[in-house]
C-alpha cells in the first residue's frame, strides 16, 4: 500500500467514526464547536464543578466545546477565560490567549490576562498529540501535567476546583495520591461521550487546600 492510500483510508475511516459517532452528530445538530461539550456538561451535573457567576480558566480551550458550554453555565455575571496552543474562533463572554503552556512565562502571561485575580475553576482538557508508543504518551502528557498543575496552583483560589483529562497507564493510583496532596477530594470518572476504545478519563479535584505545595 502507497503511503498516500494508506493516509486517504485512515482518514475514511475517522470519517465513518465520526458519522456513526451519535455525539458528533448531535453536536454538529446543536451547532457545538465540539463532541467534548457533552464530557463536560456530563461530568457538571454529576459533580457539580462550574455554577452560574463563576471565573473558569479553560486550558486547551481550542476548538471550544468545553469554553462553550462552561460560558453559557457562568452566564453574564461570570468570566471564561480560554488558553490553547492553537487560535481558536471568538465565544461570547470567552477571553482567549493563544499560548503554549510549557513556554517559561506561561504563569505569568496567564495571570496578566486575569489582571491578577484568581478563578474559581480550572478545567483542563489538553493532550500531546498521542503516537501510541504508550512510553512516549505517558512521557508527554507529565510534560504537560506538571506546567497544569502551577498555573492551577498559582491562579486557582482556595477552596476552588479542578477537572483535568488524563489517561490510564500505571501512575494512575500516583495521580490520586498527587491530587490529595493539593485538594481535599479527588475522583476519576469516564463520560459516556469519551469513547470507550480510548484510554483517556477525568480527574475531578475538588476544594483546593494547599496551593503552595509543589508537585
Ligand atoms: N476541550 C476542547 C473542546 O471542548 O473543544 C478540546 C481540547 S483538545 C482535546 C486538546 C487541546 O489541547 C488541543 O486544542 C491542543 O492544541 C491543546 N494543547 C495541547 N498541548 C498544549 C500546550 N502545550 N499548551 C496549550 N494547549 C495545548
Amino acid at each position: 500500500m502507497t503511503r498516500s492510500s494508506h493516509r486517504k483510508k485512515k482518514s475514511a475511516s475517522w470519517h465513518q467514526t465520526q458519522n456513526r459517532d451519535g455525539f458528533v452528530r448531535e453536536a454538529n445538530r446543536l451547532g457545538l464547536r465540539s463532541r467534548s461539550y457533552f464530557k463536560l456538561e456530563e461530568l457538571n451535573r454529576k459533580f457539580g464543578i462550574v455554577k452560574q457567576g463563576m471565573s473558569v480558566l479553560d486550558l486547551g480551550a481550542a476548538p471550544g466545546g468545553w469554553s462553550q458550554y462552561a460560558s453559557r453555565v457562568v452566564g453574564k455575571n461570570g468570566q471564561v477565560f480560554a488558553v490553547d496552543l492553537l487560535d481558536m474562533k471568538p465565544l461570547p463572554n470567552v477571553q482567549f490567549l493563544q499560548l503554549d503552556i510549557t513556554t517559561e512565562n506561561a504563569t505569568d502571561q496567564i495571570q496578566s490576562v486575569l489582571r491578577n485575580s484568581s478563578v474559581d475553576v480550572v478545567i483542563s482538557d489538553m493532550a500531546p498529540n498521542i503516537t501510541g508508543i504508550a512510553s512516549t504518551d505517558a512521557l508527554n502528557f507529565e510534560n504537560l501535567q506538571k506546567p497544569m498543575f502551577k498555573i492551577c496552583t498559582s491562579v486557582l483560589r482556595k477552596g476552588g476546583n479542578l477537572v483535568f483529562k488524563a489517561f490510564k497507564n500505571a501512575e494512575s493510583v500516583e495521580l490520586k495520591q498527587k491530587c490529595l496532596l493539593l485538594f481535599e477530594q479527588c475522583e476519576f470518572f469516564k463520560p459516556k461521550a469519551s469513547r470507550s476504545r480510548s484510554s483517556e478519563f477525568y480527574v475531578i479535584a475538588k476544594k483546593l487546600k494547599n496551593p503552595d505545595q509543589i508537585l
